[in-house]
């Protein structure tokens, strides 16, 4: 992993850190509990403690299939970010080669939805729906709403979180 130069968004100090690009899950499997435990892309800042993302979003990738996981900070969680990164910032023609997904997480803090994500299964329970869509944004996000309300239509949660999240994509359409 190269040697990045980053910056405490609280303090400004400037500290060296080993900043990953990509994760290739399949040759590292030992990596996939770091990324559920949230251990992965973040320092504390040796000055005033806070909390450093080393970047924006991780690229976790599986090899057989394959299959790209983008795992992006939840600063970022709303349908536009999501419709302008696979528009603009992935590699031209690999949305067509490559099963790719986007989850949105605080980085520093355990995800428990991603198993879902990272072991491919289904959740079982309106409340595990939920939580999966805690983690994604837009259609992803709304549909995962919708599931957990198939199973218990009374989840009063997930349709508030279903409401807002509509709203959020008529304004951005
Ligand atoms: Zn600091």
């Amino acid at each position: 992993m190269p040697l990045k130069e980053i910056e405490c968004q609280n303090c400004g100090t400037r500290l060296k850190k080993r900043v990953g690009e990509a994760i290739n899950l399949s040759e590292n499997p030992k990596v996939i509990k770091d990324v559920k435990e949230g251990k992965i892309n973040f320092s504390y800042c040796p000055k005033c403690k806070a909390k450093i993302e080393h970047k924006s979003h991780v690229l976790l990738t599986y090899l057989d299939p394959p299959r790209w996981i983008w795992l992006v900070s939840q600063k970022y969680q709303n349908p536009r970010y999501r419709e302008e990164f696979f528009s603009s910032v992935i590699p031209p023609g690999s949305a067509e080669l490559i099963d790719q997904d986007m989850v949105f997480v605080e980085f520093g803090t355990p995800c428990e939805s991603l198993e879902y994500i990272l072991e491919n299964k289904l959740p079982q329970t309106s409340k595990d729906w939920m939580e999966l869509g805690k983690i994604h944004t837009g259609d992803e996000a709304v549909d995962c709403y919708k599931n957990a309300l198939k199973i218990n239509s009374a989840l009063s949660e997930a349709k508030n979180l279903l409401n807002e999240e509509l709203d959020k994509l008529k304004s951005y359409r």
